[in-house]
């Protein structure tokens, strides 16, 4: 597993990680959690991204890990950068959402609480708020980090602008920002529009999220929607549902397929690799329901070049889909 260097910061992530968004739920097995993050850290992937509403249920994911970490992770404490986050609805009232500090206090307890950690690597707000001062937000984060709760902070899904006043204020605190997590996949090309530039003149990391478009963008729907697929299990809280597939994009994954077979990768193995080409991006996160599929993530790193053909090939199949 290769190391990579987040911004100007003095830690390294794995560059592939592992979030625990869905599959980590009430509905799946602890048996099969403990697989997947035994199978994960195994390969090297040091890094498991978590936030207060990933379940389902929300908190759930929190729990899962709590209960693994106590009973196979504990001793690896210190080769682990566990991450989780605040800033959408978690629960009801004025202060279980957004950005304030009652709300990125009270739920950075809560998880600390559900995990059973004594303090996040990483705590992220998770989304832009503008009912909340900024300097608000960022005063909270940056508290986070003198009470010895975070190590680092980060952001998500906060515009290139959001994200320059963002760092500004966290250097003024003396907490600079450590990394930022957007969408990122070859069918969602938004941070190429200014906010990798603002992380590099920042020197803030980059990890990305849904760079498999939540299985889109591997063999898996080519041939219908599988009954185990994520498509087909209508898990709520964002998962993909099968009305949402789209005919286009599915046209789009099997060319690339063609393509990724050409180049001997499988298509998630492609759609990673591309992803990891960039040098300002850190590492890639991976959702994963089955162990296999962090093993066929992990081998992207086998053939992470692409030739400026290929490249050429990628955007014509796309037909400009973001650039
Ligand atoms: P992906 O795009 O990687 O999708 C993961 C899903 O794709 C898997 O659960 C699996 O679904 C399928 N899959 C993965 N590998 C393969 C493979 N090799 N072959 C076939 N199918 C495969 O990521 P997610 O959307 O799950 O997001 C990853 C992480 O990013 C989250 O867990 C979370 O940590 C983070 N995230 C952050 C957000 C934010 O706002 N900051 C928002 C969303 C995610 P199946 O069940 O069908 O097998």
């Amino acid at each position: 597993m290769p190391y990579r260097r987040c911004g100007r910061s003095g830690l390294q992530l794995p560059a592939i990680s592992l979030g625990l968004w869905q599959n980590f739920g009430e509905k799946d097995t602890l048996g099969n959690c403990r697989t997947l993050l035994r199978t994960a850290f195994d390969a090297g992937v040091t890094h498991f991204d978590l936030a207060n509403n990933y379940g389902p249920p929300p908190g759930a994911a929190e729990e899962t890990f709590g209960q693994l970490y106590q009973s196979d992770f504990r001793p690896y404490r210190d080769e682990l950068i566990i991450s989780s986050k605040a800033g959408y609805g978690m629960w009801p009232g004025p202060y279980g959402d957004g950005g304030s500090r009652k709300y990125l206090m009270a739920s950075l307890h809560q998880s600390l609480r559900r995990t059973g950690l004594e303090y996040f690597d990483i705590f992220y707000h998770h989304r832009p708020d503008s009912d909340t001062p900024l300097e608000e937000s960022m005063t909270a984060l940056a508290d986070m980090v003198r009470q010895g709760k975070a190590l680092y902070v980060g952001l998500s899904s906060y515009s290139p602008d959001e994200t320059r006043r963002a760092c500004e204020l966290l250097r003024e605190l003396g907490t600079p920002c450590l990394i930022h997590q957007p969408k990122y996949s070859l069918l969602v090309r938004d941070p190429e529009h200014g906010l990798l530039d603002v992380l590099a003149e920042e020197g803030v990391g980059c990890i990305a999220f849904s760079s498999l478009a939540q299985g889109v963008l591997t063999d898996k729907y080519l041939q219908g929607v599988p009954p185990d697929s994520r498509a087909a299990r209508q898990l709520g809280n964002g998962a993909i549902e099968e009305s949402q597939l789209n005919p286009a994009n599915i046209e789009k994954a099997r060319q690339l397929n063609e393509l990724a077979q050409q180049r001997g990768q499988t298509l998630a193995q492609l759609a990673l690799a591309w992803v990891l080409r960039d040098p300002r991006m850190t590492s890639v996160i991976i959702g994963a329901s089955k162990p296999s599929q962090i093993t066929d993530a992990v081998q992207c790193l086998d053939k992470p070049a692409f030739t400026a053909d290929e490249l050429a090939r990628i955007e014509q199949i796309l037909g400009g889909a973001g650039a």
